[in-house]
């Protein structure tokens, strides 16, 4: 993130670390990890929708995993640091990073967005 702006007034130093430095949450920190109820995840920034609850899946990773994202709501970038090559994910409206992409996923697409629970806000929706 390249400056401050008045979505993120309302962020803790620990949120802000992940989605303005590229920090990365303790694997099984977040409560998400266990969030399999009916709703949207959406950036904790902006609140711009990010996924939907039936595009989650376990990965056994220690982070909230998606197979799939709401169409154009993430942009992703090549990411070199840690001496790695990897595709970094971040929110397309607030440019809030979220996490990495990863090719080891479920079939059909083989896509693994492993995000950072603290960068999400899951928006419960009742039916
Ligand atoms: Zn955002």
């Amino acid at each position: 993130m390249k400056k401050e702006n008045s979505w993120m007034m309302n962020l803790t130093p620990e949120q802000l670390h992940v989605i303005r430095d590229h920090g990365t949450e303790a694997p099984g920190s977040s409560p998400l990890n266990y969030e399999w109820r009916e709703g949207v995840y959406q950036c904790i920034a902006c609140h711009a929708p990010l996924f939907k609850a039936n595009m989650k899946f376990e990965s056994g990773c220690g982070w909230p995993s998606f197979f799939s994202v709401i169409n154009g709501a993430i942009e992703t970038e090549v990411d070199t640091s840690h001496h790695m090559k990897r595709i970094e994910v971040h929110c397309a409206r607030c440019k809030a990073h979220l996490g990495h992409l990863f090719q080891d996923g479920p079939a059909p697409n083989g896509e693994r967005y492993c995000i950072n629970g603290i960068a999400l806000n899951f928006e419960r929706q009742i039916k």
